[in-house]
């Protein structure tokens, strides 16, 4: 028996949690063939002696919606061994647009998700109107597969325009049948489902609400039932955790639409210090109730970076809002006043121990990239540690370091999933999907692409938290289950072949360094991986030793109803 490519001596971890074995996984058109001893001949053999050969990742939560457009490998997630991008997630995206509306979407989706203007203006052709056309533009030049969701904010501009971002505006019965028409052609064209938000601080470049967001919401229970007349697809909800915790809007929509629902996020958050204990143990009764509402959960802390030019974090609060919008020159003066320091400490003295803004702890605020020469031994202390040893608050610590360094100190605070046995709680429930990079968004502030590196090396390797066939199994298998994706995820004969091939030694995530290579010479941050030895798509080798190969075997993935 000829093969295309087989793949000779790997531990072969299935993807289904069973016990990994060695053998060879042998493909043919793209297809697997069989898996176990193989002698058959083959155009190519890979040797995979001491390496594990797994399912290809599948990265669940990403916006690649532009940058699929100049770069069809969706870098750096397929670094990490995703074979499998899904976009189009918290209702944004770039379809369906009228040529009027090209520009405010572009400008949702710059705000939003953190992607400089210049480099859309730069890197998106926008020849496409419907979802379907936008389907068919990425599918002629792709390196990974994608999974696409049609976004709620962009159908919704497109039948209503301006109004649409109005807050609680709601649709005209003919507005409401143009959104529930494009939903309906995007899913018969192969959509894996819609994407919504609940998140209310989500706005355009020039500080208007999301249009998804301003809908009011027995609108979502009416484009959501799009999903039940067609009988197939999934929903994903941005903003979700909040809303399902409060009301439990997600599992309601989920209920009524008979659909599953992801939704973002549980995380353990040093804002809020115990709610991802009540929130899990609401999520398990939902499950367990039959209602497939699940949350999204990372393997990453989340950072946000910033200095005191750009910083954001005590956005909202009284006296250091019109601070925060000022010039730089007042905002030197404001941080220098010792009578203005003393509003700001009220400010933070009257936030609680839960509180969506600032957890007060220095601890978890670190000092990145001090500027001036004699301030280099602070690089990596926190702010606590400075002002313990300064002898000073913590507030006055940081604020006189910034201004001793003209508002150019760069500051990095780490509140989100920083106590390691509650993210193994939350990544070992049966209840959440392991996943949420962000692949594609906040290219120069955070990058999330490492999900999966760091599961593998991090949390299993080291920390030992769950076995490796499990975490491989939560990466591929159950996400793969969780948006519909039915032909990947597993190793078996007769599906496709995205694979993976690995030293569960060695897997891990780089150090992440600046390079300049989107559009308009935008820079971004670029997180590369260790330990992975070859990402295979659809049966072809896409990179290899860390470097693409120039192929580019992606498809769009597309629902039950249209594989049938
Ligand atoms: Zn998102």
């Amino acid at each position: 028996m000829a093969y295309d490519l087989l793949v000779k001596n790997g531990r072969i971890i299935d993807g289904s949690g069973m016990p990994a074995f060695v053998g060879d996984v042998a493909v043919r058109n793209g297809k697997i063939v069989e898996m176990g001893k193989l002698s058959g001949s083959a155009t190519r053999t890979i040797d995979a002696t001491g390496m594990v050969v797994a399912p290809g990742f599948i990265d669940n939560h990403c916006h690649y919606d532009a940058q699929v457009l100049w770069d069809p490998l969706c870098s750096f997630s397929c670094y990490h061994g995703s074979t499998t991008v899904i976009f189009g997630n918290c209702s944004l995206g770039l379809a369906p647009a009228k040529p009027a509306d090209r520009e405010r979407l572009a400008g949702m989706l710059s705000y939003v998700e953190a992607i400089p203007m210049e480099v859309l203006a730069a890197g998106v052709s926008w020849n496409w109107t419907t979802f379907p056309d936008y389907m068919h533009v990425v599918e002629q030049h792709l390196g990974v597969n994608a999974g696409m969701l049609i976004p709620h904010s962009a159908v919704r501009y497109y039948a209503m325009g301006e109004a649409s971002q109005e807050d609680q505006r709601a649709a005209t019965s003919a507005q409401l049948a143009a959104m529930q028409q494009a939903i309906r052609e995007g899913l018969e064209a192969g959509a894996l489902g819609m994407s919504i938000t609940r998140n209310r601080n989500h706005f355009d470049i020039e500080g208007r609400r999301i249009s998804g967001a301003c809908a009011p919401e027995d609108e979502l229970f009416a484009v959501v039932d799009v999903l039940r007349q067609v009988g197939t697809g999934v929903l994903q909800c941005g903003g979700g955790g909040a809303v399902e915790i409060k009301d439990r809007l997600v599992s309601r929509l989920s209920a009524a639409c008979g659909r599953r629902i992801m939704y973002n996020t549980i995380t353990q958050n040093a804002r809020a210090p115990e709610e991802w204990a009540t929130h899990l143990a609401l999520v398990e009764e939902t499950c367990k109730a039959g209602n497939q509402a699940m949350p999204l959960c990372t393997p990453n802390q989340i950072k946000q970076r910033f200095s005191l030019h750009n910083c954001q974090t005590f956005r909202g609060l009284e006296h250091w809002h019109p601070i925060l919008i000022s010039t730089d020159d007042a905002k030197m003066r404001a941080y220098s006043d010792p009578q203005v320091r003393k509003t700001l400490r009220a400010d933070l003295d009257a936030l609680g121990g839960t509180n969506p803004v600032f957890s007060k702890r220095w601890d978890l605020m670190y000092i990145e990239a001090p500027t001036l020469p004699q301030h280099q031994a602070m690089r990596g202390k926190t702010v606590a540690q400075i002002a313990a040893e300064q002898g000073k608050d913590p507030l006055d610590a940081f604020l006189d370091l910034g201004v001793a360094e003209h508002l150019d100190t760069v500051f990095v605070l780490t509140e989100i999933n920083v106590e390691p046995e509650a993210v193994a709680k939350i990544l070992t429930s049966p209840y959440t999907i392991v996943g949420l990079s962000d692949g594609g968004a906040h290219v120069q502030f955070d990058s999330g692409v490492a999900f999966s590196t760091r599961l593998l090396g991090y949390w299993v390797r080291e920390q030992q938290i769950m076995s490796l066939e499990e975490a491989i199994r939560q990466i591929t298998f159950v996400s793969a289950s969780a948006f519909g994706i039915y032909d990947r995820g597993l190793l078996r004969p007769g599906l496709a072949a995205d694979l993976v091939v690995f030293d569960a030694d060695t897997i891990a995530p780089s150090q992440e360094d600046i390079v300049h290579d989107f559009p308009n010479n935008g820079w971004r941050i670029r997180e590369r991986a260790e330990g992975i030895a070859y990402t295979i798509v659809n049966g072809t080798v896409l990179m290899e030793q860390g470097q693409p190969t120039g192929t580019l075997p992606g498809q769009v993935l597309r629902n039950a109803l249209c594989m049938a």
